[in-house]
């Protein structure tokens, strides 16, 4: 049997680990302590035990996640509905609201009276309802600002609507968000639900936490795994493959580097000009994820409440920031008494002690260069021995992480070409 290596324990590498285990001896590497990448369920003491919860990849659905659904099947993981819900709380000028309901969007009573509430909640219906037009009219070219703004957009509905939202889906600054391709996120928000407060699609969650389906996979594949141990180089010589840690080397036919492009790009000893072309143009932001229990960093009104809470505010520098806090009782069906929130780059302080875990992420930045390389991305997997997976390859979801992995998979000589989602 001929040995392949992957670099990477996230769901790319994963996926394509799963459906090449019989056709080659897979090793896998891994820079963390532990397997999962973004899938990291951590445990905490809960009053009735302990308790799982997820602190990176939480939910998926079952209309745009075709190759996830398939691969959960295939493994037989319990999953169960999810609630998404959204809130957004505007801190300079006190709005609040929640698009679970009408009465949600009018929680604070006095701005039925409003005219300016009025004016936002009909701006945001018109981008709902108009946005996904233009798009299938090829009208949504460009960085998302100017589309706003060329359609007379408020500066108010941008900045505490549509920038946040983007900017709490892709953990990415808002000032970033504004040079995001236009196309690329109505295409997303369109596809997911997401055009109107409260998304149209069932979302569920894995029962018990998403590491559930890593274990299942893992225990599957039976790989060699090396935990701990980050691949330093990986260099092809002849038709074999050279992979190079702290703790030696080992020679392999065919690697799938199923990591951010960054990293891939940084561990190639002599990476073609192609990879350096593509891989190059992908960059990456750190994310503060916090699990806590400090209720603090909640909307005021308890009503509002949601599962996906934005919220935003102006900072002394004068640039508005935004961070979003996941109410992960909702969003797992965890029971009370106890409310856990994983906060993401949360600019207002969470009480330290009650931290119970900080872990730092990266996610891809999507630029309009980076989505004009998604593109070519495909010829990187053309021959090999050294092929590319990683949710860079998309969206930057699960979806699309797994979605690459099996296409990489297909060429490693998979049987199936990977379902193309939406
Ligand atoms: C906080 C958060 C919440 C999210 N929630 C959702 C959600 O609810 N639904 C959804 O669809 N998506 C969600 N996402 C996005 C999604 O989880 C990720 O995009 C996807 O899981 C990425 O998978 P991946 O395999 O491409 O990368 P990763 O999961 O990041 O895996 C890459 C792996 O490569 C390893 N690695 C890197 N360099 C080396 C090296 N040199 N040697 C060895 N190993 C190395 C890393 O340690 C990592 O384990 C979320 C992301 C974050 C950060």
């Amino acid at each position: 049997m001929q040995r392949l290596a992957i670099v990477g324990t996230g769901i790319a590498g994963l996926g394509a680990a799963y459906y090449l285990k019989d056709r080659y001896e897979v090793t896998l590497f891994e820079k963390n302590n532990y397997a999962g990448g973004h899938t990291n369920t951590v445990d905490v003491a809960g009053r009735h035990g302990p308790q799982s919860i997820d602190t990176g990849f939480i939910v998926y659905n079952e209309k745009t996640y075709p190759n996830l659904v398939r691969l959960f099947r295939d493994l037989q993981i319990a999953t169960e509905p999810s609630n998404m819900s959204f809130s957004m709380h505007d801190q300079d000028s006190g709005l609040q609201f929640s698009g679970q309901s009408v009465s949600t969007l009018f929680a604070q009573r006095r701005r039925i009276l409003s005219p300016a509430h009025w004016k936002f909640l009909a701006e945001a219906n018109r981008f709902n309802v108009t946005a996904p037009q233009h798009l299938e009219a090829g009208r949504a070219e460009g960085p998302l600002e100017q589309y706003l703004i060329e359609r007379g957009y408020s500066e108010r509905f941008r900045e505490s609507y549509v920038y946040p939202m983007a900017s709490a889906v892709w953990s990415t600054a808002p000032g970033r968000v504004r040079h995001f391709p236009a196309a690329t996120f109505i295409r997303f928000f369109h596809n997911h639900g997401f055009l109107g407060m409260n998304t149209q699609l069932q979302w569920r969650t894995v029962s018990g936490g998403a590491r559930n389906y890593v274990q299942r996979i893992r225990a599957a594949v039976g790989a060699r795994t090396y935990l701990n141990d980050p691949v330093r180089s990986v260099e092809r010589d002849g038709d074999r493959v050279v992979v190079r840690t702290e703790n030696g080397q080992q020679e392999f036919d065919r690697v799938l580097v199923a990591t951010h492009a960054d990293q891939a790009l940084a561990m190639l000893k002599d990476p073609t000009a192609l990879e350096v072309a593509l891989l190059g143009r992908f960059r990456y932001e750190n994310n503060q994820a916090l699990l806590h229990t400090d209720s603090g960093v909640m909307p005021p009104l308890r009503r509002v409440w949601s599962s996906w809470n934005y919220k935003t505010q102006i900072g002394r520098d004068g640039v508005r920031r935004a961070a979003t806090v996941y109410y992960m009782n909702r969003l797992q069906n965890i029971p009370g008494p106890t409310d856990y929130f994983v906060s993401i780059n949360d600019y207002e302080d969470v009480e330290p002690s009650r931290i119970l875990r900080t872990i730092n992420y990266e996610h891809p930045l999507f630029d309009l260069a980076a989505v004009r390389a998604q593109d070519e991305l495909s010829r990187l997997n053309e021959s090999g021995p050294v092929f590319f997976a990683g949710s860079y390859f998309r969206y930057g979801f699960h979806e699309d992480a797994l979605w690459s992995g099996l296409q990489a998979a297909k060429r490693l000589g998979h049987a199936r070409e990977p379902v193309v989602s939406v």
